[in-house]
């Protein structure tokens, strides 16, 4: 007893047997009653979607002894013998193995000549951009100047290998996937007319392994029935004799990762390991059951979604669970990695290590919700009369003294104020007694003259009383600071070297005719010091402070140590910074925004103005 394979057997024979490929069918038939038929077709689509099939049915068609006919009768002479493969007039020829030079000599000698018997000489080439160059020029020849008792039908899964002069001389038709739901309808069908008794779970394993192919589709049934003998297929036994995870168990999965559950998603992966599951294989289905998610989320025809309505319930009321944003995210991600486990050589950890990782993925804030919220805090605080909080007091100049910081916050502390170099004295602010005067303010009258010269010595005898003064942070030293400052802005313009130099020298005294600055004898500052650097900073300070004023330098060690101008700056700056980041941590919005993100505060940054 010989037994005939279900796919050959159940091989269909008529365009109305053709499943999912009902564009094609309905095209080809009008074409054949209107008597419009081309002289030359090309059938693309991936492999056992019924290219070949369609092809033999088409010859039939044109062929029968009642045709040409879209519905070939069967029974004549020509629809038997091209239905076994014995027509005279249909060539089927394997593009792959058809290359020889003798074979395509033999083609083109019988090209011209007519049909022995039938309507049509046919010509049924598969794998077509198999074909070599020879035997591409061949029919090229043909093709060009078609004799009308000749067709063509080409069948190819790679279209895009087909020579454009070929192509455009083909009527085109794309074959598509066929969908899980028409396979498993046919499966039913075959298997009540076998006489096969099969629960559905069994029937939509089957189908959806196919991917598709109707032809694989009815081998895989072939190798479950052999393997479950007279006993009835269920969904757990063909999961097994298939290797594929049943629905159920990615559902599970599906849910779990949903949920942020990598307990349950490594429970599952673990089950699946040990029963022998290939976990490369239950990624693949578990990638397309993520797509599903999608899909269902995003609504729209069911048919997308090709799945049996008991499951079609099961995805939504998941996809129901998640937002769109957060399904797509776990979709790309892993689509992602899949291909880490498709490639691993443990495609376990793999597996195991992109559940984890997505179990985990952060919370989605939804950008058009937060956006809403945001405006609606905006709108509600312009409603009220006050903003920020501000405070009132004093300004803070001397805010780097911690003595003298006022605690409350200057509504508009910016960056230091530049102090550009004019003859009359920086406009020195501070709360308090006439010493905190501006220093040239109080010395203009009394100019002194001191030799510019001197100023490339070092002065080594700087009196010690004004010394002293210096040690405490007093108002006016924290005039005299700012006042030094003012003179070094300007000259950084010209000098940026002699400036920078000079901002690293201690300032020990400040005082109309006299600025005395203190260094390490062996500091790196004091060797870039120049004599034309000094005379240009003892003119600047001259300029500044209204009255000729010499530059000196100490190496000298003092017993406490001043200021320097670049850490006067550093310490305001810091300050303002501290200020900055009370403010900004203390404004409603940000207060709101941080909230509402989940975010902190990182970092807070002044805009420098210089
Ligand atoms: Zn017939």
């Amino acid at each position: 007893m010989s037994y005939v394979v279900l796919a050959r057997k159940w091989r269909p024979q008529t365009f109305d047997d053709l499943i999912g490929q009902g564009h094609v069918s309905r095209t080809l038939g009008n074409a054949i009653a209107a008597g419009r038929v081309a002289h030359a077709f090309l059938f693309t689509g991936v492999r056992g979607v019924g290219k070949t099939t369609s092809a033999r049915i088409l010859a039939k068609a044109l062929n029968c002894a009642k045709g040409p006919t879209a519905s070939p009768c069967l029974e004549c002479s020509q629809c038997r013998e091209i239905g076994e493969g014995s027509d005279l007039d249909v060539f089927e020829i394997d593009g792959a193995t058809y290359t020889g030079i003798d074979k395509v000599r033999e083609l083109q000698e019988t090209l011209p000549y007519r049909p022995s018997r039938d309507r049509y000489k046919i010509f049924i080439v598969d794998e077509v951009h198999m074909l070599s160059q020879a035997a591409w020029n061949a029919f090229l020849k043909t093709l060009e100047e078609p004799p009308p008792h000749v067709k063509f039908i080409f069948a190819t899964t790679e279209a895009h290998k087909v020579p454009i002069t070929i192509l455009s001389r083909c009527q085109r038709y794309d074959f598509k996937l066929i969908g899980t739901n028409d396979i498993a309808a046919r499966l039913r069908h075959v298997l009540e007319v076998e006489k096969v008794t099969a629960d559905e779970a069994a029937i939509r394993i089957v189908a959806r392994e196919a991917a598709g192919s109707m032809r694989d589709a009815m081998s895989l049934l072939d190798q479950v029935i052999a393997w479950a003998g007279e006993e009835t297929l269920t969904g757990d036994a063909v999961a097994r004799v298939l290797g594929v995870a049943e629905r159920s168990v990615l559902h599970r999965l599906g849910a779990a990762l949903v949920d942020g559950d990598a307990a349950t998603c490594l429970s599952v992966v673990g089950e699946l390991a040990e029963q022998g599951f290939s976990l490369t294989h239950v990624a693949r289905d578990f990638l397309q059951h993520l797509r599903d998610l999608v899909a269902a989320k995003v609504g729209g025809d069911p048919s997308q979604l090709d799945l049996a309505d008991t499951e079609l319930a099961d995805v939504r009321a998941l996809a129901s669970r998640a937002a769109l944003d957060d399904l797509s995210r776990i979709y790309l991600g892993f689509s992602r990695a899949f291909d880490d486990v498709a490639r691993s050589a443990q495609p376990r950890s793999a597996f195991e290590m992109a559940l984890v990782r997505l179990s985990h993925r952060p919370p989605l804030v939804a950008v058009d919700e937060l956006l809403a919220r945001i405006a609606e805090l905006e709108k509600r605080l312009s409603a009220e009369p006050h903003g920020p909080p501000e405070t009132s007091g004093p300004k803070g100049e001397a805010g780097y003294d911690p003595a003298a910081t006022p605690k409350a916050t200057p509504p508009n502390a910016g960056p230091p104020v530049t102090f550009k170099p004019t003859t009359k004295a920086p406009p020195v602010r501070a709360t308090g007694p006439l010493t905190t005067l501006p220093v040239a303010e109080r010395h203009a009258p009394a100019p002194l003259s001191v030799p510019l010269r001197e100023s490339t010595e070092p002065a080594s005898t700087a009196s010690s009383e004004t010394a002293k003064a210096r040690d405490v942070a007093t108002p006016e030293s924290i005039a005299s600071m700012r006042a030094w400052r003012s003179v070094l802005d300007g000259l950084a313009h010209e000098k940026p070297l002699v400036a920078s130099a000079l901002e690293h020298g201690e300032l020990r005294v400040f005082e109309v005719g006299r600025i005395v600055l203190g260094y390490d004898p062996d500091s790196f500052p004091l060797a870039q010091l120049t004599e034309a650097g000094l005379l240009d900073a003892g003119q600047l300070a001259t300029a500044t402070l209204g009255a000729p004023t010499t530059l000196f330098i100490e190496t000298t060690a003092r017993a406490t140590k001043g200021q320097t101008a670049a850490e006067s700056r550093n310490l305001e700056r810091q300050r303002q910074l501290d200020e900055a980041k009370v403010r900004v941590t203390n404004h409603p919005i940000v207060g709101a925004a941080m909230e509402l993100l989940r975010a902190e505060l990182r970092e807070v940054r002044l805009i420098e103005n210089t």
